[in-house]
């Protein structure tokens, strides 16, 4: 692994006029600082414009046209941050390649920790939260909900590692030959690479502007993030179903011990009622699990392109 080395920094963006202006002065501030103390030889920004409705790519625009290691990415329309990170690593050209959100939560000085950590033969490197402080309760219940799922369902992950992380050039390269539609990085780069290693973090409240993901956003990425990785939920159905027919044997055999040794009607709608609600929901809830994959596999199968580019803006 060559050291120093050559750094590009990824920046998925939605509707973030707020954070932009101190985001990229903070992040050029930080990367002048490592050139200078030889840590790396050169870096890039990479800003990737997905599909914003305010002024963020007018802004990015201007930074490009101000400095020569600013790469604009522009997409046609919102496809969504997987999406958005993914086109921002492919554009990326240096060695050592980090993602990180736009509103600075994850904390940008540890990526020297990271690279620190790429020199050490790492190329794979996870930033990791320490805590949830910085999160509204809702968020920590659903976020710590989704992770618990996540490690039940045997998907490969690290527990608060979210989309901050360095990637090698050559694992970015591997990351391409994966052509699904859905895109769940954090549990994808396992599929690539096992070793990596953990930088640890403090997640800071949103400085400014506000949270791009909506409830059904979260619901959405967290659903891709489970049928992408794992058929346990489906494989849970058939389980199911099989519990539910041993019983049925005995109800069927209970019923008929009732009807001919004890000729007695049992009343009881109640009961009847109960068993139909039951049933009725169990097999809504089936049905719609199998329709999950279902759809995926709809999707995937139709091959459309995961983001649309309109252009990209590079110097050099
Ligand atoms: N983002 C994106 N496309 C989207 C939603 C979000 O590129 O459709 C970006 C957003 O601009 C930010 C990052 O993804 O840079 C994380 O989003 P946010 O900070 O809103 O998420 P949170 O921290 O609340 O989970
Ligand atoms: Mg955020």
């Amino acid at each position: 692994m060559n050291c120093p080395a050559s750094l590009s920094i990824v920046i998925p963006c939605y509707d973030e006029e707020e954070v932009l202006p101190s985001t990229y002065a903070r992040l050029k501030e930080l990367c002048l600082g490592w050139v200078n103390a030889g840590k790396i030889t050169e870096y890039e920004i990479v800003f990737v414009n997905d599909g914003s409705t305010d002024k963020t790519f007018d802004i990015m625009r201007g930074f490009f046209e101000s400095d020569q290691n600013v790469v604009v990415v522009d997409f046609r329309k919102n496809f969504g941050f997987q999406s958005a990170i993914s086109a921002g690593l492919y554009a990326a050209k240096n060695e050592m390649i980090v993602s990180i959100d736009s509103d600075l939560q994850n904390d940008p000085e540890k990526i020297a920790e990271m690279v620190a950590k790429y020199y050490e033969g790492y190329e794979m490197v996870l930033g990791v939260r320490k805590d949830r402080a910085a999160d509204k309760f809702f968020k920590r219940i659903t976020a710590q909900l989704f992770y618990k799922l996540v490690s039940f369902f045997g998907i490969p992950s690290v527990y608060n590692h979210a989309d901050f992380r360095l990637l090698s050039r050559d694992i970015v390269a591997e990351l391409k030959n994966f052509p699904e539609r859905a895109r769940y990085l954090r549990s994808l780069i396992f599929s690539v690479e096992s070793k990596y290693a953990c930088v640890y973090y403090e997640c800071r409240a949103r400085a400014l502007g506000r949270s791009k993901f909506n409830f059904s956003k979260m619901v959405s990425l967290a659903i891709d993030g489970i049928t992408s990785f794992s058929a346990m939920p489906i494989r849970l159905i058939s389980l199911l179903g099989i519990v539910m027919f041993l019983f049925s044997i005995i109800g069927l055999v209970y019923t008929l011990c009732v009807r001919f040794f004890l000729q007695a009607v049992v009343p009881g709608w109640a009961s009847v009622l109960l068993i139909i609600l039951f049933l009725g929901g169990i097999q809504n809830l089936s049905l719609g699990v199998i329709g999950e994959y279902l759809s995926k596999l709809y999707l995937e199968a139709k091959q459309r392109p995961p983001y649309i580019i309109r252009r990209e803006y590079r110097h050099k």
